[in-house]
């Protein structure tokens, strides 16, 4: 079954009827707009439905990937706008955009992101809708294009700059714990007595210990302090909070 014919028109001229699928006119209850499965009459004004209601017919589908790439699915929609198979069964689907798409279910092998989980793309979607002309679609298209483009040009690179930062943060919680660890083995050698009294060990940077335990823990914080800056490093936090901000001005 198409589901164009299934449902009235998300936003449909004045005059004419307009609703989502699940708030039908009673003239033409949502559970009728699917199958049914026993021939039992069913009255809109009886009070009493013995139908149970369906569930959605897209709640078997993948949810949507969101802003996330994902490899190999099958998408709807045009070429640089594509449409993930819930975002259209549970939205595109039922606007007038979608008999001018030229996907439908195509299996694409590379990575794509599905561009209607965004509330702006799906506002520009429907805008577009309104008077399908080839302008408006091509309008549609030529954002979804740039839109496109200043993912490629930031999420990623913010995506690797984040990666890195929580790197140095997980380098710097080992660093911890070796320090933490050389340092009791340092304690326990003095307490037991074991320790050269006639030498010291470090440097200057580090500092003077009594065993090469507490010269070592001594090194592993230092360097834990190199990894902490690092992942807090202003440069870092702050070419982020400019990519994140040119994406979130189109996403
Ligand atoms: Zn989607």
């Amino acid at each position: 079954m198409d589901g164009n014919d299934q449902y009235t028109w998300l936003f449909a001229p004045p005059g004419q009827q307009s609703a989502y699928p699940y708030a039908a006119p009673p003239s033409q209850p949502s559970w009728q707009l699917t199958p049914q499965t026993s021939h039992q009459p069913y009255s809109p004004n009886s009070g009493y439905n013995p139908q149970p209601t369906p569930a959605p017919n897209w709640a078997h589908l993948p949810p949507c990937p969101g802003s996330n790439l994902v490899q190999g699915w099958s998408w709807y929609g045009f070429e640089n706008l594509v449409i993930c198979p819930s975002c259209w069964a549970s939205f595109a689907s039922a606007t007038p955009l979608a008999p001018l798409a030229p996907l439908q279910n195509l299996p694409i092998a590379e990575p794509r992101m599905c561009c209607l989980y965004s509330p702006r793309m799906r506002a520009l979607w429907i805008e577009a809708g309104t008077n399908p002309s080839h302008a408006a679609v091509q309008q549609l298209l030529d954002f979804s294009l740039m839109r496109l483009e200043v993912y490629s040009a930031t999420v990623p690179t913010v995506n690797y700059l984040r990666h890195q930062l929580m790197l140095q943060r997980s380098q710097a919680m080992h660093l911890s714990q070796m320090s933490t660890m050389y340092q009791g083995m340092d304690s326990m050698k003095i307490i037991a007595g074991t320790a050269d009294k006639h030498h010291e060990y470090g440097n200057n940077q580090l500092g003077w210990f009594r065993t090469e335990h507490g010269a070592t823990s001594a090194q592993f914080e230092m360097e834990r302090r190199a990894a902490a800056a690092r992942a807090d490093d202003p440069g870092t936090l702050a070419v982020i909070a400019e990519l994140e901000a040119r994406w979130m001005a189109v996403e």
